[in-house]
């Protein structure tokens, strides 16, 4: 097939056009942020996972408290009880009896209280590191939100980018006969780029420097003769640089 030197060259404009629609579309496809995002997806699973566990500690020392509050309540309670029963108590046996269950009581109230001290002191601190933990998680999830909506940017803006460069290409296309275009179009579903300039003797497409024999077979084909890369097959667009 055969085309003017200055359309041959216009398909170079359509090959670089193409070259940044892939790349745009690529762009839009692969936000930078998306690896991250996954990290950060996981990483919150586990903390996650370690606040539920905390919470269960948490939970448990203030079951615990709980059931030692109760025992203070129902030793108080009984060492009220026994302390009115002994005003009434006729009997010096039973009085010596409510005595000593008195003092035993108090005993136990004292060796309650202490235990009551350490399960609040246990349960502050179990309390302190499902704050801690929820903080961990709140930084991630601010960190997911923040590059989640980046990341909604950059594809926004690189599938704008596309569109633009697809209006741009058409704008190109269009001043190029149909019947060439078509020809770039066939060569560009399996060849990237399917056009390229030959500079220097080499293949800009696949970057194949052509051999003696190659160069000297294109040298004989007249300047509007349509050239094919013999190694990827592109339309080889000759120009003063190719070296011929
Ligand atoms: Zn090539």
């Amino acid at each position: 097939m055969n085309a003017t030197p200055e359309d041959q060259r216009a398909l170079l404009d359509l090959a670089d056009l193409d070259r940044r629609i892939a790349r745009a579309q690529h762009a839009a496809k692969n936000p930078p942020q998306a690896a991250r995002v996954i990290e950060l997806t996981a990483q919150r699973q586990e903390q996650l996972r370690e606040l539920t566990e905390l919470s269960g500690v948490r939970d448990d020392r203030a079951a615990e408290l709980s059931r030692i509050e109760s025992d203070v309540v129902l030793a108080e309670q009984r060492r009220a009880r026994d302390a009115d029963r002994l005003q009434t108590v006729t009997s010096p046996k039973d009085a010596v009896a409510l005595e000593q269950e008195i003092a035993a009581l108090g005993q136990r109230l004292s060796a309650l209280e202490d235990m009551q001290l350490e399960a609040m002191g246990a349960v502050e601190d179990a309390e302190a590191s499902v704050a801690t933990q929820q903080a961990l998680i709140d930084a991630t999830t601010s960190e997911g939100a923040d590059l989640s909506r980046h990341a909604k940017e950059h594809i926004a803006q690189s599938t704008a980018e596309a569109e633009q460069l697809g209006r741009d290409r058409a704008a190109v296309a269009a001043q190029i006969p149909d019947a060439l275009v078509s020809d770039y179009d066939r060569r560009a579903v399996r060849i990237f780029p399917a056009a390229a300039l030959l500079r220097a003797g080499t293949c800009e497409g696949c970057r194949m420097v052509l051999s003696g024999t190659d160069l000297t077979e294109i040298r004989r084909q007249p300047a509007d003769a349509l050239v094919s890369c013999p190694e990827c097959g592109g339309i080889l667009v000759r120009t003063e640089e190719s070296g011929l």
